[in-house]
């Protein structure tokens, strides 16, 4: 929410590109039927949450096939050491037996859809400046061995997302889909309420009567905090602390919360869904103003990098 927040924010202040990144969705293990579907609903929440068409550019990864050919021509400068210390790789690589090189690969594709529009600054959260560094990386080689006399990449910069970052509902990793500890921005009320239920709490409320402490309670309290008024989170402090009430008692204030706040939203995102037509021709047009820009990119970089060009007849 905090990120998408920003998105909205930042058409107000910069030239933006949002891009639905289904070539990174597949680098980890993943239903074939259900990512087009997926895609769709992806573009519905960031249409619905308030990226404007109009004023920014959203399209789909893969219907811009020059994000998969920068990403290539950049394995050939992209250090492989680097790539094997990033953290995330470690992380993922660690719950697979059998690691795909796509994984290993991701941040270099990362490096080609920030470059291909050559970007000068990126939206990120703190967990995404390890990759940022290293698209400056491939930025600085690429031109020092291609363009060296008149570089062609800006060194992006990052724009750190001012929210606060808050863990998944179960309490142990980051927010991500596919660990299934999220909580989706068009989720109905019900379904918000029975991802709430289960969410991990501060350990010490065991019983009703057990006092706690919202500061050990790394979900519920954080989103209170981004959900809820202040005088509500205040009434949470007072009853976490002298167990005033259970923790059901405190996610269901929550769950009403989240959902009056994510209504707007939701209704929206109804409303798109209604018209598939119109959601189909947002995302060619911004494919084809994507490509526009990335296509003189490529054509820029085939002929640093000395390729023969085709002939046009
Ligand atoms: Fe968390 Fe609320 Fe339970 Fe306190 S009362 S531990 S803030 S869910």
């Amino acid at each position: 929410m905090g990120a998408v927040k920003n998105w909205v924010a930042l058409q107000d202040r910069y030239e933006c590109v949002y891009c639905i990144v289904d070539l990174h969705a597949i680098t980890f293990p993943y239903q074939a039927s259900e990512l087009a579907e997926r895609t769709r609903e992806m573009a519905i929440s960031l249409l619905a949450a308030g990226i404007d068409p109009e004023r920014a550019i959203l399209f789909v990864q893969s219907h811009v096939p020059e994000h998969a050919e920068l990403q290539w021509l950049f394995t050939t400068v992209a250090p492989l050491g680097e790539l094997e210390r990033m953290t995330q790789y470690k992380d993922k690589s660690r719950r697979l037996e059998s690691v795909p090189a796509g994984l290993l690969a991701y941040p270099v594709l990362q490096a080609a859809d920030i470059l291909l529009y050559c970007a000068e600054a990126v939206p990120v959260g703190e967990d995404q400046l390890q990759h940022l560094e290293l698209t400056r990386e491939i930025a600085r080689r690429w031109n020092a061995e291609f363009a060296p006399e008149a570089p062609l990449f800006p060194e992006p910069q990052a724009l750190l997302t001012p929210a606060r970052r808050i863990v998944g509902l179960d309490g142990q990793s980051k927010m991500s889909k596919s660990l299934g500890n999220t909580i989706g921005l068009t989720d109905p009320p019900e379904e918000i309420w029975n991802r709430l239920r289960p969410a991990v709490t501060d350990p010490a409320r065991v019983k009703r009567t057990d006092p706690g402490e919202p500061e050990k309670c790394p979900v519920i309290y954080q989103l209170h905090r981004h959900f809820s008024p202040p005088e509500t989170v205040a009434v949470v402090e007072s009853n976490c602390r002298g167990a005033g009430w259970g923790c059901l008692d405190c996610k269901r204030v929550l769950a009403d919360n989240m959902a009056a706040a994510l209504a707007p939203i939701r209704e929206k995102a109804a409303a798109l869904r209604r018209d598939p037509d119109a959601l189909d021709t947002a995302l060619a047009d911004g494919a084809a103003r994507a490509s526009a820009i990335a296509q003189g990119t490529l054509t820029k970089v085939r002929r640093r990098m000395g390729f023969l060009p085709p002939r046009r007849s």
